[in-house]
């Protein structure tokens, strides 16, 4: 099970393509695996294309961390931390019997959130499948795994004192979370009180006088070379918003969501969920060639009825549009799909609310799929991602004055967000020699 689920995330999250970096933390975790209860599994490594500060673990030895918790560290030891933390989950056994919700998912996004009434409610937030696929622990199984992970450091030589800064560093994140966001590391590891008491504890009972001497000191420069230059925050080349519209510069569309709806953009698929959650427009790529037998895909399912679709052009592309509804356990729903064939490929967009809803909607999600277009603009198509810089402070200063240095006026983060990716206050003084991550390019 966990080797399918391993497939999913790969489609859905992406495999964030960094030789070097992946092998760096696979030596570390594979090291680390090696020395516990369960040296034998066959332990992976991964790290996922995704801005969020998360790890997470599924039975059987795979484990992922997303870049956005890579940029958060500062030296091995704190990554060290987190493999020992998902590693414990896993030879603990933690959390096994609920994978089998996967199954749930298997439909893809698509349609099955149209389908069913359980993906429909995970719908507005961030990672449909995965709120059911990851694994979720309870308080006890978080303090095991802590404990797990300080006798993990420790079996390498790692000072466990480590796991205590990244706790520190997971809640000023959880902090400084966007109210629209779910602060992702509690989304799959819940309990987040303050456990540093516990893990001081653990490292009283795992540890003694002899592996205290010999712990080595953390090692943050050698860490940092390692994500220079790593992707930081969203990936606008996966799609972004300006001005209301939707760009996709790699797949080279524009579409304009309806006002104030919350756009979702997965590697799958793209949702924009009305303020009221009561209605979505979604874009997938069709797995099929032609506009009728994408279109065959949807009105031969059981639950789906309709007249079909009449084919059309839209912003001159071929098209077929059609009416549909679905008899769903929540009750009736009506929507408007449309297949638009563009670049080798045919998108879908199904637009759809609960049936007494759908008069109030129709309108919008209709002048939303009729929004559909190439993107041309060299500008919008030739955007890139912010990045980690490392740069090296040739002379005592504060972060602050580094910050305004660096970027003269404004840079494309806020300076808080610079100290907590350091795990410092924007007051703090940095020695001369010292290595500090800043971000560089700018956003579209
Ligand atoms: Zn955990």
């Amino acid at each position: 099970m966990g080797r399918e689920a391993d497939e999913q995330i790969g489609m859905t999250m992406g495999i964030y393509e960094n030789e070097a970096l992946e092998q760096y933390v696979s030596d570390l975790g594979e090291a680390m695996a090696a020395t516990s209860e369960r040296p034998d599994l066959p332990w992976s490594f991964r790290i996922v294309d995704d801005d969020t500060v998360n790890a997470f673990a599924l039975p059987g030895g795979f484990i992922y961390f997303t870049r956005g918790i890579l940029a958060h560290f500062n030296s091995d030891a704190e990554l060290a931390a987190v493999i020992g933390h998902e590693i414990g989950h896993v030879t603990a056994r933690h959390g096994t019997n609920r994978l089998s919700r996967m199954q749930i998912t298997r439909a893809g996004i698509g349609l099955a959130m149209v389908l069913e009434p359980e993906l429909q409610r995970f719908a507005p937030l961030a990672g449909i499948g995965m709120q059911l696929l990851f694994l979720s622990f309870s308080r006890d199984d978080e303090h095991e795994s802590d404990r797990l992970g300080v006798r993990y450091m420790t079996n390498l030589g790692y000072d466990p004192h480590a796991m205590i800064d990244v706790m520190e560093t997971l809640r000023r994140v959880s902090e400084a979370a966007r109210p629209t966001r779910l602060p992702e590391w509690l989304a799959t590891h819940p309990h987040p009180e303050n456990r540093s008491e516990e893990i001081l504890r653990y490292i009283e009972e795992e540890t003694d006088e002899t592996d205290h001497a010999e712990w080595r000191s953390p090692e943050r420069d050698g860490y940092l070379r390692r994500i220079d230059g790593i992707v930081y925050g969203p990936d606008p080349r996966q799609g972004y918003t300006r001005n209301g519209t939707f760009h996709h510069p790699e797949l080279r569309f524009t579409i304009v969501f309806p006002q104030q709806w919350r756009v979702v953009n997965q590697r799958q698929a793209v949702i924009a969920v009305s303020p009221e959650r009561d209605a979505s427009v979604q874009l997938t790529i069709s797995d099929e060639t032609s506009i009728e037998a994408a279109a065959r895909q949807l009105y031969d399912l059981e639950q789906v009825e309709g007249p079909g679709i009449r084919r059309t052009r839209i912003n001159g592309l071929s098209a077929g549009v059609g009416d549909f509804t679905v008899r769903s356990e929540q009750g009736l729903i009506s929507g408007t799909a449309a297949f638009i064939e563009y670049g080798e490929r045919i998108y879908q967009l199904l637009g759809y609310s609960a049936a007494e809803a759908w008069q109030h909607y129709q309108q919008q999600v209709d002048s939303s799929v009729q929004s559909f277009s190439r993107l041309t603009d060299s500008r919008a198509v030739e955007v890139e991602p912010l990045r980690i810089d490392i740069v090296r402070v040739d002379r005592a200063m504060t972060l602050r004055q580094l910050y305004d240095d660096y970027y003269g006026a404004a840079g494309p983060v806020p300076l808080p967000e610079i100290a907590l990716v350091n795990q410092m206050d924007p007051e703090d003084q940095i020695t001369a020699g010292t290595s500090i991550k800043m971000v560089r390019g700018s956003l579209p």
